[in-house]
């Protein structure tokens, strides 16, 4: 098939190259999907996408003038892409349906770590020979309680991990998941985790109900000093609360992989331009924050399994084979 890449950067390039062998016909863009850019796949059989590419109705109307019939989204989530209106006009939409959980969950705790034994502010000290100790201060995560909001395939392997580091692991979900009850992970509400927990990890996908879960209201519940980490979707967090609650001193430290605005930023080098998002740029100001940008999927292993997905994806819509991974069957 020819295939037109969006948003592609060096790793998308090196990792789809490779997994496509010379299958496919693929050329590569670093522009975004939008409805300025829909036009470049015009004689393309198939576009590939990424998470902020927005594939909507008016998109999927030029694809479909355009002769592209099929999208392979390089994803699980695909919440950029109308399926509705890919439907209406017989474009067949795919995502990558599992990849390394391992990946995220592992960050989860990196980004965890780095915080509570201060290692993001050793690392800048000691480059400038400053070898003092004072205000890199942690705590042992032996013995600490961790609430682990969401059990699925990330949540359980992060649960895992805590438990294995020796910290009492309370959990919320709709299912329980055996292999954590049979460790002694306790599923509680969500206002007992929040009550109890020293640490609190996010692991639901965004959906209506999860919207801001994290707010003014549930924030307050919380322990004071409580660190958050976020490895999920910004949106799962009311961004504007969070940053008064570590004003006032109430939540003790915050890792976050996503942000709610984080469109049109992450993944991109700004540090040429003024930062004209006033919530991301006192976020970045606190010490006891760290933010990196939705990298917590970027491994080695995820990226292959990602690239050699993709292109499986569209193996079976060249050939008209049934796919689990094609939407909306
Ligand atoms: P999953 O579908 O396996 O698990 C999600 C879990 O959330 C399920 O167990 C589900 O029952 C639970 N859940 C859903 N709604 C809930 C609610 N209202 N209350 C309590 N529990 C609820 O998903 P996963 O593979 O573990 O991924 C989790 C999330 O991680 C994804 O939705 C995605 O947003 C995010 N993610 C981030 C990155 C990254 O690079 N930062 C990469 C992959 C995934």
């Amino acid at each position: 098939m020819r295939v037109l890449v969006y948003d592609t950067h060096s790793y998308d390039r090196d990792f789809l190259t490779a997994a496509a062998a010379g299958r496919h016909e693929l050329t590569y863009t670093s522009a975004q999907l939008d409805a300025n850019t829909a036009a470049l796949a015009n004689g393309f059989d198939a576009v590939c996408l990424f998470v902020n590419d927005r594939a909507t109705a008016e998109v999927m109307a030029i694809f479909a003038a355009g002769g592209v019939r099929c999208i392979a989204q390089r994803s699980t989530g695909f919440n950029n892409l109308d399926v509705t209106a890919a439907a209406a006009h017989g474009i067949a939409c795919y995502r990558v349906g599992y990849y390394s959980p391992h990946a995220v969950a592992e960050f989860a705790v990196g980004l965890l770590q780095t915080l509570n034994r201060r290692i993001h502010r050793a690392w800048s000290r000691t480059r400038e020979f400053n070898f003092r100790l004072a205000g890199l201060l942690g705590r042992d995560l032996h013995g600490q309680t961790v609430g682990v909001i969401g059990t699925g395939k990330i949540g359980t392997i992060f649960a895992r991990i805590m438990h294995g580091f020796g910290c009492p692991v309370l959990a919320t979900d709709v299912v329980q998941q055996p292999e954590l009850l049979a460790l002694g992970v306790r599923y509680v509400p969500l206002d007992e985790l929040l009550r109890a927990s020293d640490i609190i990890s996010m692991h639901v996908p965004l959906l209506p109900d999860t919207h801001h879960l994290l707010n003014a209201t549930t924030l307050a519940k919380t322990r004071p000093g409580v660190t958050i980490i976020n490895t999920s979707r910004g949106g799962l967090i009311d961004t504007a609360s969070l940053v008064a609650a570590i004003e006032s001193g109430h939540v003790g430290a915050v890792g976050l992989d996503v942000y709610e605005e984080e469109d049109g930023k992450f993944f991109r080098d700004l540090s040429d331009t003024v930062m004209h998002d006033d919530v991301l740029a006192r976020l970045i100001s606190f010490p006891n924050v760290l933010l990196t940008s939705h990298q917590a999927f970027f491994t080695q292993e995820a990226m292959t399994t990602i690239a050699e997905t993709t292109i499986a994806n569209l193996d079976d819509a060249a050939a008209g084979r049934a796919s689990a991974n094609l939407l909306g069957t």
